[in-house]
């Protein structure tokens, strides 16, 4: 019956294209404009706003949970992929109506998208926390933004979001331009009642700055300023060992704690000092050292935590600095050293060589903990917002690296 009316449909189409041929022609062009249109508007304007929207292939692939079950669990931790061909860092943490931004993205150009991204889940107006962990472009350019007319669209120049405390590095090696100009935005924050101290007077409790901030009014949600020698000791001209270092911890219940460890792009010498210095427990959650470098992800660090998951903000395979080969992020060295404790590994993106521009790998990788509708329990669950293949599953990494580990 179907097959038949649709031959009969056919054959009367052929009748009106030799009867009418240009009301046809017509008709077949507004046609072809309308489809067209709607494909732009769901891959161009839906899908970006719903990112767990259905579709196919790996594109959507959603683990163990969707956006609005992102945002109703008890804390959630964004790694917001760049914009830009770039490897840099910028997370957000989420509890309930509480935030804390770490860090800007590698772009003074792109804070849009940051923006944006902030507003599916910092819905107050209020970035109650900002860690800026040290001074390296590819960390505070977002606070800083670029300039249009005399109005800079940094995340510090913001008229959406009122930023509550600042938490930053205590030194720099070299005053560059941006740093200046991150000052500048400094002090714009602070003007509109920004509470500003350094990861040490966190750390001492000095000035009225605390080590440990509750995130949620039952106290069991902590952010825990950790001691990083260099924050008060000269650490030559490696920018990367003056990061603010945090510990997040998440008390489940009387036996069990889960933490979270960000520490920036500290380097092995800084990690020793952090692991001989502060009395480090097993993480669920790792936020790899310095982009996966071979110089971050100390054994010593690895040994003393041990995690469960590694987030690496990073685009993979991309020779940003014109480095040698060994270099190159997701460094091999630094997959030898987290291999012993774990494979899940993700990375927010990669360059494409085909367009020399970059990719989602992961995407955005969001670890929450929470539970769906037909969950009894809450856990730590996984969303990325590409794909969740881990590292070295990866056609990446088989063509570019080796896995050595179990
Ligand atoms: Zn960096």
């Amino acid at each position: 019956m179907a097959k038949r009316s649709g031959k009969r449909a056919a054959r009367a189409a052929e009748k009106a294209a030799k009867k009418h041929p240009k009301l046809f022609a017509a008709v077949v062009v507004l046609l072809v404009i309308v489809l067209v249109a709607a494909a732009c508007y769901y891959f161009f304007v839906y899908r970006p706003k719903h990112p767990d929207a259905p579709g196919d292939g790996d594109g959507v692939t959603v683990v163990g949970g969707d956006v609005a079950e992102i945002t109703s669990a008890d804390l959630s931790i964004h790694f917001v992929a760049p914009a830009v061909k770039a490897s840099g860092d910028c997370t957000l943490i989420k509890v309930g109506d509480t935030e804390v931004l770490i860090d800007a993205g590698p772009s003074k150009a792109n804070t849009s998208e940051i923006i944006d991204y902030l507003g599916d889940y910092c819905t107050d107006g209020v970035i109650e926390y900002v860690i800026a962990t040290h001074s390296d472009e590819d960390h505070i350019a977002g606070f800083v933004g670029s300039k249009s007319g005399g109005v800079r669209n940094g995340i510090f120049y913001s008229t959406e979001y009122t930023i509550g405390t600042l938490i930053q590095f205590d030194r720099v090696v070299t005053e560059t331009s941006l740093y200046g100009e991150y000052c500048d935005a400094v002090e714009y924050i602070q003007e509109k009642g920004a509470q500003v101290y350094t990861g040490l007077q966190c750390y001492n409790n000095e000035d009225g700055a605390q080590r440990t901030y509750y995130l949620d009014e039952a106290q069991t949600i902590s952010m825990n300023i950790l001691y990083n020698y260099f924050y008060d000791h000269s650490a030559g001209d490696n920018n990367n060992n003056y990061s603010v270092c945090m510990l997040l911890s998440q008390k489940i219940d009387d036996e069990k704690t889960n933490h979270y460890l960000f520490t920036g792009d500290l380097e092995g010498e800084g990690e020793e000092y952090l692991v001989e210095y502060n009395d480090l427990p097993q993480v669920e959650l790792f936020k790899a050292g310095h982009h996966g470098s071979k110089t971050s992800s100390t054994r010593e660090l690895m040994d003393a935590i041990r995690p469960k998951y590694i987030a690496v903000c990073c685009c993979a395979g991309y020779n940003q600095y014109n480095a040698a080969e060994e270099n190159v992020f997701p460094t091999q060295a630094f997959i030898d050293r987290v291999a012993p404790y774990t494979d899940k590994v993700y990375v927010t993106i990669m360059w494409d060589e085909e367009t020399n521009g970059y990719k989602p790998m992961n995407g955005d990788i969001v670890f929450y903990y929470g539970k769906s509708e037909e969950e009894s329990e809450k856990t730590l669950k996984l969303w990325c917002s590409n794909n969740s293949t881990i590292l070295k599953d990866t056609e990446w990494f088989k063509e570019n690296r080796t896995w050595n580990g179990a």
